[in-house]
């Protein structure tokens, strides 16, 4: 990729990202220190008077609690789809971040109570008036279990996305001002100046975060989109084309993703994350390649030309113009999750940086590949990819029945070199086998590329 085309889309060189991910992963160490110092600078009394091992289990009881407590607030931060933080780390990772994050704060913020009281005599349950800064704690730990217990589980509890989202974002929200309130009024601690302002402090940025992520749905609403094409591409799979309404366009780079919204009578407005199966080299319009999969999908062809769309993007890392150019490529995909390499292999096309590219299709049937005629066009157009379909369920033909398993890429991938990068896209089963298996076969953790279809 050229300086230019990194300036135009706001990609980074990797030297930079690689300090800038540095300097916020440092940011946070220093956050997490200083929160950790104020049970130590701002004794309370409740520590002041206790001794030996009693003293240290609060503070350690004092230190869990302001721990989850930082976390907690980053939280918003992991999952507000900041451009910069995309741009350093992959807003995927983050979303992975948020999740381990989400189970950090919850293991702290059990573990908390128990140091804290450890030291006391308590043998009933205080439910004195005086005690409702910790009775309001009891409820938030119970909220933090809530929430994180719901978004692990979710599918389980068979939560439907959409509801869940709802719940999640209004659990949060209250749980934020609870720990607010709780901290405050806890402990004398927060009755001194310096640590009351950097409360207040915290909760100011927080509010601030928030507001701009609620504000960026109301700004997206000033550069509409207009649906301009609905169109099969194959099973139970659209071809949504958007162009601008006005001068407005979004720079991305082939395989990155947006969100897309729509303002039409047919299909709700929900925000959702999809590849953006064009390539740049075109711009102007937009192409989505959708796969009914779930309620908002299977509404996906009810859309129709002049409906309004909104965007949110461009996000992710998962691109090959991140790499060297002399490389080849291995990419490995399993049903729609081939819209990535979709868009690489396009702009390979319009850009004539033609790459030796061996791309490893698995589907269950001929039926299910979508977009077959332009995959041949594809092979014709581009004499250094070479395609091969796996098709686990096709009972006639040359690719029928095969399956993708450690052998079977092994014999694959015998030529390549185990340096070379693998892009793999697909359900998230066939992922985590994909990747242990290449890792079997020789290739390195860090040129295996995923770009999981989930956030
Ligand atoms: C980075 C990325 C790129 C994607 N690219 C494509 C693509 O090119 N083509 C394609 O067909 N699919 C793609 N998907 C998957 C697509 O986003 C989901 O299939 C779609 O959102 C499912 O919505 P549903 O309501 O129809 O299905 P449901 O059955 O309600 O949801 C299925 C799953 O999709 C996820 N999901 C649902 N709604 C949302 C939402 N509003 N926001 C975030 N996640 C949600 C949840 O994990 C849910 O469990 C991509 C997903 C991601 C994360």
């Amino acid at each position: 990729m050229t300086g230019g085309e990194r300036t135009q889309t706001g990609i980074l060189p990797p030297g930079i990202r690689h300090v800038l991910g540095f300097v916020c992963v440092l940011l946070v160490l220093l956050l997490l220190a200083g929160a950790i110092s104020i049970p130590f600078l701002f004794e309370s009394q409740s520590i002041r008077y206790k001794t030996g091992f009693d003293k240290t289990l609060l503070r350690t009881g004092k230190v869990l609690g302001m721990t989850a407590a930082t976390l907690l607030l980053l939280q918003l931060s992991l999952s507000a789809r900041f451009k910069v933080l995309d741009r350093i780390f992959a807003l995927n990772r983050l979303y992975g971040v948020h999740r381990v994050n989400a189970v950090a704060v919850t293991v702290l913020a059990l573990f908390h109570p128990l140091f804290v009281f450890a030291p006391e005599d308590i043998t009933s349950i205080p439910l004195e008036l005086e005690y409702w800064p910790e009775a309001l704690g009891a409820f938030l730990l119970v909220l933090i279990l809530l929430i994180t217990a719901t978004g692990i589980w979710r599918l389980f509890l068979s939560f439907p996305f959409d509801r869940w989202w709802v719940f999640h974002r209004g659990a949060v929200s209250l749980a934020v001002v609870m720990l607010i309130v709780h901290v405050l009024f806890v402990s004398e601690t927060f009755e001194e100046a310096e640590p009351r302002l950097l409360v207040f402090l915290a909760a100011g940025i927080y509010a601030i975060v928030l507001g701009w992520v609620k504000t960026k749905p109301v700004l997206r609403k000033k550069t509409p989109w207009t649906v301009t094409g609905v169109a099969p591409a194959g099973k139970d799979t659209y071809t949504i084309q958007v162009s601008p309404r006005d001068s407005g366009t979004i720079q991305y780079i082939p395989g990155q993703f947006a969100f897309i919204s729509f303002q039409s009578g047919n299909v709700s407005s929900e925000e959702h994350p999809f590849t953006i199966s064009s390539t740049p080299t075109r711009p102007g319009n937009l192409l989505f390649s959708i796969r009914c999969s779930g309620d908002w999908t299977g509404r996906i062809s009810r859309l129709t030309p002049g409906d309004t769309a909104y965007i949110d993007g461009a996000y992710g890392h998962f691109s090959y113009l991140f790499h060297n150019p002399s490389d080849e490529l291995i990419m490995i995909a399993g049903g729609i999750g081939i819209t990535p390499m979709l868009s690489m292999l396009r702009h390979m096309v319009d850009s004539g940086k033609r790459r030796k590219t061996t791309l490893i299709w698995s589907n269950r049937t001929r039926d299910d590949i979508v977009y077959a005629d332009e995959f041949k066009e594809l092979e014709q157009q581009l004499s250094k990819l070479k395609l091969i379909h796996v098709l686990t369920r096709q009972e006639k033909g040359p690719d029928s029945g095969s399956r993708l398993n450690l052998d079977k890429l092994k014999k694959l991938l015998s030529e390549h070199s185990r340096k070379t990068p693998v892009f793999v896209c697909g359900p998230p089963i066939m992922m985590q086998d994909v990747k242990r298996w290449l890792i079997e076969i020789g290739f390195r953790r860090s040129v295996i590329f995923l770009e999981e279809f989930r956030l």
